[in-house]
């Protein structure tokens, strides 16, 4: 069985990394979908927001699974039987950070692959970022978003 492992901070899911999983989706048996267990690193939703915004989203492709994990991506990946991480790849400024991920996540389990799937060319500039900066102007997101995502965002900027 094909297990890949796709993991991110999703804050919040896009139509982007959605587009991303419904591609890697085929080319799988299965795939996690994991996102940091990182108290740290401060988002608008927290871990359970992000993770039932995903799972909403993803409901109707079945060989989707949604989680959160303290380990490192390899470990990760080693515990669910996986030997590939998915990544996406927007534009060449995407590339340096990647490589280096995929470099360092190498030197840390050499049997695990790292693979890129490009985003696609109506997607390329999308990010959770871009996505929550519009938000605060009050921009209309629904063409970069699910419905229930741009929901859940403007509920966080009208607290
Ligand atoms: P991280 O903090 O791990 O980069 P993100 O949630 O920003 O988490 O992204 C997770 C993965 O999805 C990364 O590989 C990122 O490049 C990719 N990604 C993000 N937005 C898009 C998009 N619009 N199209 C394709 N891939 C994307």
């Amino acid at each position: 069985m094909r297990i890949g492992v796709y993991p991110g901070t999703f804050d919040p899911i896009t139509n982007g990394h959605l587009d991303i999983i419904k591609r890697a989706a085929k080319l799988f048996d299965k795939i996690y979908v994991v996102v940091p267990n990182n108290v740290n690193k401060k988002t608008l939703f927290s871990v359970e927001e992000r993770m039932e915004l995903i799972r909403e989203t993803t409901k109707d492709i079945p060989n989707i699974i949604v989680d959160k994990t303290s380990l490192l991506t390899v470990q990760y990946a080693k515990q669910v039987g996986s030997d590939t991480i998915i990544r996406g790849l927007r534009m060449v400024s995407d590339f340096e950070y990647e490589l280096q991920m995929a470099a360092l996540n190498k030197s840390l389990d050499n049997e695990i692959e790292t693979i890129f799937i490009m985003s696609s060319h109506q997607y390329s500039f999308l990010s959770s970022s871009s996505v929550k900066e519009m938000v605060g102007f009050n921009a209309d997101v629904s063409e970069f978003v699910p419905n229930i995502v741009s929901t859940a965002l403007m509920k966080k900027y009208q607290k």
